[in-house]
């Protein structure tokens, strides 16, 4: 017999390229107070209905939730006008992200983002067992073009953030519509609306008609920003038939909990908060890129709940010289070298206050040795 001491488990192909996602720190020099801008979180909190409806669901804990997470879907497709047997949720949009690339993807196919997409698209396609295919982007968007020109046969999955994180841009639904025209049938396009809420574009639309008139495009759509119930895991998707039914399969029996199911659906109902949320954020996303452009820095124009500020390549005045400060001031921002980017950073729009601070903040930092 082989000794156990010889033999031990071997991850398949594929896991152990991964690099395991860095979530944005939420730590400050100790004894001061946090400014964490680091994660896209809502300064504002979730609605007061869903945390009312989250304490309501604490009598029944030893029950097991509803599999189907039938009050949810119902409470979406009430709001956006849906079927809800074409609603899926998930433990948080990663979870859908993630499913999708186990259903479609087999060893060796090939899943296809932008040069700078969301680190989960990588990870979701290497657990797959899938090959991640890599698009360049022009003026840090994604690339249309590009995209096409990087599709071979073995192009099962798009991925595709609108707007995007970490660079705040977004494609006008036309580009959309073109890359769907220009894939074949048997790819999925995930169009992944995490920040859709907060555009403000005419030319803009989350995916909604253009999944219910195809066979191959879903939408992914979260709780974790504009509704401020990161801590909870919500995320749902619309999709085709067929998807649906493959990720019915797949997902586990009950991932959603509970308390999840009953704050999500308190919480998408609850349009006043929503409109409140997505109002703070038109008031200061202008204002935190004006004030930050006019310390010298460039802000990539954002169309969501966060800024990408550039900084110089020059010893004294780089992005991680410019974070390592800010968190000595207890203000944390989020690096992005791991997105390609490494002279920037990322900051989501706070409280008046965490607004303020930052950008005091940043003058001082580029104000010594002036
Ligand atoms: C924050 C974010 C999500 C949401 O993730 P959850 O798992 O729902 O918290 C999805 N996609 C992008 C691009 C994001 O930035």
């Amino acid at each position: 017999m082989t000794s156990s001491t010889t033999l031990r488990p071997v991850p398949r192909a594929g896991v152990l390229a991964i690099d395991a996602y860095v979530p944005g720190r939420s730590k400050a020099a100790p004894g001061r107070r946090l400014i964490k801008l680091s994660s896209n979180e809502t300064p504002l909190g979730p609605s007061p209905e869903a945390v009312a409806a989250f304490r309501g669901a604490a009598g029944d804990l030893e029950r097991y939730p509803d599999g189907a997470a039938t009050a949810l879907r119902e409470a979406i497709a009430d709001v956006h006008g849906l079927n809800p047997t074409r609603i899926v949720c998930g433990n948080g949009s990663d979870e859908l992200l993630t499913l999708l690339a186990h259903a479609y993807l087999a060893p060796g196919d090939e899943g296809l983002y932008g040069e700078h997409g969301f680190l989960v698209y990588k990870i979701a396609i290497l657990a797959a067992g899938g090959t991640p295919v890599v698009a360049p982007e022009r003026d840090l968007t994604v690339d249309v073009d590009a995209l096409l020109a990087a599709v071979t046969p073995r192009t099962r999955i798009v991925y595709l953030a609108n707007p995007a994180n970490p660079t705040g841009t977004y494609l006008p639904f036309s580009e959309i519509r073109r890359l769907h025209a220009g894939l074949p049938g048997n790819v999925v396009l995930v169009l992944d609306a995490a920040y859709a809420e907060y555009v403000r574009r005419n030319d803009y639309e989350s995916g909604i008609e253009l999944v219910s008139s195809s066979e191959n495009v879903v939408m992914t759509r979260t709780f974790s920003k504009v509704h401020g119930l990161a801590a909870l895991r919500i995320g749902w998707l619309y999709g085709p038939e067929g998807v649906v039914d493959a990720l019915n399969r797949t997902r586990g029996p009950f991932n959603l909990s509970a308390p999840a199911i009953a704050a999500g659906a308190a919480a998408i109902r609850d349009r006043g908060f929503l409109e409140t949320a997505v109002a703070h954020n038109a008031r200061w996303l202008p204002w935190l890129t004006a004030e930050i452009e006019a310390l010298g820095l460039t802000v990539t124009p954002s169309v969501a709940n966060f800024l990408l500020i550039h900084f110089p390549d020059k010893a004294g005045r780089t992005a991680a010289e410019a974070d390592e400060f800010l968190t000595g001031e207890g203000i944390v921002l989020r690096r992005v070298a791991g997105y390609g980017l490494p002279n920037a950073l990322r900051m989501t729009v706070g409280d008046e206050e965490a607004n303020r601070a930052t950008v005091a903040a940043l003058a001082a930092f580029l104000g010594r040795g002036r």
